[in-house]
């Protein structure tokens, strides 16, 4: 973070830490001036007022005469602390009561309860954290898998908030030469060089690109892949989910179409969160009820990062052909999968095996070809995709667990996020996708501006919009409801 000053914020503020309920300890938080003071009226042991910052502390705490708890107090001295204010931990044993009545005993005596966040949000307003680190707190604290642990972890400890911040320096200092040469009004001065000042923004304008770019890759690795089974209705998508999921979740029955909505589980494979969506099938229908359904499936198959389209040995291979070629146009990668090969005749088994798939990574090279930045959106659904999904189906029957384990195999390798370098700077956070979406429009109106002298306004208001978003990210240009969002998504006690 830049320079920023310490606010003082004059209360003391206190929550439970550690979750509600019973555990075997609990820990009660405080922050603010007083928090050693106001603890240590109530503690018993030593006197805390005159201990070294990061010690710890055994002792009572002290309702009058009664006895609450035997504690340990951990004592951080302003600014070493996550706050950077004096901060108090108490670790109590986990009782509901007991640490009811130390959290009432202490506001009693003057602390007040935090707000959701309120830790974090001091720690950002004292400059600890910029803005993107303070998100990344919350998301470490959800973070589920390995993938989503990993891209909160590199965000929290700055990786892309210093990438922002060096861009950041750069463009203030053209800001401010464009400034001046206004101030000279009519006098013909350059004080900022155009070449140089273009150079930067294809610099910035590169790196801004690629950030943009890791989004869908930080996205999913935060939220889950989106994998869409697709599928006539009784080919055992409910028992394929099931036998993924390992256990009995979706309806499984034996009348066609009865999956009528989606159906979401979210299960981690391979560190990877996944989002397995169910569907009604891609089948055209008469029933209203159904055909909702099949309208929610288009919708879903958009989505989806993968599909994996189920068929079974009943059908008619053309139909397959013609659903095959359908999805082979979507540029989303599928996997064709057989189930019930335990019922496949060897006929069936050979002419299915037939169907080639075309491989949607050939398509998207070709698409790349002769467009401009903008269109290349589309490539992002697979960034790291050197591996092609199958040409050919697998075989498994869902029932019968078999085929199973190649089949998530395949699911992780198509998907591909295994090739992630861990210093690769990811953004996952919709708020500086857009941000950095804005970031990229105003510097390319710079740049359609830069060698028209009558406009150096314009270029002077392009850049400093550029730094408007770009500090958006941050935190060095915030609003109250920015804020207020932010925060109060956290936990209380965070
Ligand atoms: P959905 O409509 O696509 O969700 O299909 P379901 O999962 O409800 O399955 C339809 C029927 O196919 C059920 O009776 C399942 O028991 C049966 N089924 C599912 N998987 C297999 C399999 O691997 N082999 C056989 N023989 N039957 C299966």
């Amino acid at each position: 973070m830049d320079n920023k000053t310490q606010l003082y914020i004059s209360d003391t503020i206190i929550a439970l830490a550690t979750p509600s309920g019973i555990g075997a300890i609990g820990v009660i938080r405080l922050s603010g001036p007083d928090a050693i003071s106001l603890v240590n009226e109530v503690f018993e042991g030593k006197d805390l007022s005159i201990q070294k910052s990061h010690t710890i502390h055994f002792g009572t705490i002290r309702d009058g005469d009664l006895i609450l708890d035997e504690v340990l107090v951990s004592i951080f001295i302003g600014p070493k602390s996550y706050t950077k204010e004096n901060v108090v931990e108490i670790s109590t044993h986990g009782s509901a009561y007991i640490i009811e009545s130390i959290i009432k005993l202490l506001v009693r005596n003057g602390a007040r309860p935090a707000n959701p966040g309120e830790f974090t949000l001091r720690a950002f307003l004292n400059g600890q954290l910029d803005l993107s680190q303070a998100e990344a707190v919350a998301d470490l604290i959800a973070s589920n898998s390995k993938a989503s642990h990993q891209v909160a972890m590199q965000q929290m400890r700055g990786g892309f908030s210093h990438e922002l911040q060096h861009l950041r320096d750069q463009l203030i200092h053209f800001a401010s030469m464009i400034e001046l040469e206004l101030d000279f009004g009519e006098e013909d001065v350059e004080f900022a060089n155009r070449e140089d000042l273009k150079g930067l923004i294809y610099q910035i304008n590169r790196i801004l690109h690629r950030l943009i770019q890791s989004f869908e890759q930080g996205n999913v690795m935060k939220n889950g892949v989106p994998v869409v089974i697709a599928g006539k209705p009784n080919v055992g998508k409910s028992t394929l989910l099931n036998a993924l999921l390992n256990e009995e979740r979706a309806i499984v029955s034996e009348i066609a179409g009865t999956t009528r909505d989606t159906v979401e589980d979210e299960m981690i494979i391979g560190g990877i969160n996944f989002r397995f969506i169910d569907t009604a099938g891609i089948r055209e229908t008469v029933d209203i009820i159904e055909a909702k359904g099949v309208e929610r499936t288009h919708e879903k198959i958009g989505q989806a990062k993968l599909i994996i389209y189920l068929v079974d040995p009943e059908q008619e291979i053309g139909e397959i052909e013609d659903q095959v070629k359908y999805l082979s146009g979507l540029g989303i990668p599928f996997i064709t999968v057989v189930n019930k090969s335990d019922v496949m005749t060897p006929e069936f088994e050979e002419k299915v095996s037939n169907i080639k798939v075309q491989d949607p990574g050939t398509k998207n090279q070709e698409r790349k070809h002769g467009v401009d930045n903008q269109e290349q959106t589309s490539d992002l659904r697979h960034p790291t995709s050197d591996f092609r999904p199958p040409t050919t189906p697998l075989y498994i029957s869902a029932r019968n667990k078999q085929g199973i384990d190649v089949l998530k195999n395949t699911i992780l390798q198509t998907i591909n996020l295994h090739s992630i370098n861990t210093d690769d700077v990811l953004i996952s956070n919709i708020r500086h996708l857009e941000a950095l979406q804005k970031t990229e429009a105003s510097l390319n109106s710079v740049l359609e501006n830069i060698d028209n002298p009558v406009t150096s306004d314009f270029l002077a208001s392009d850049i400093k919009q550029a730094l408007y978003y770009l500090g958006e990210i941050t935190g060095q240009v915030t609003t109250d409801d920015l804020l207020e969002t932010i925060f109060s998504k956290f936990c209380i006690g965070k």
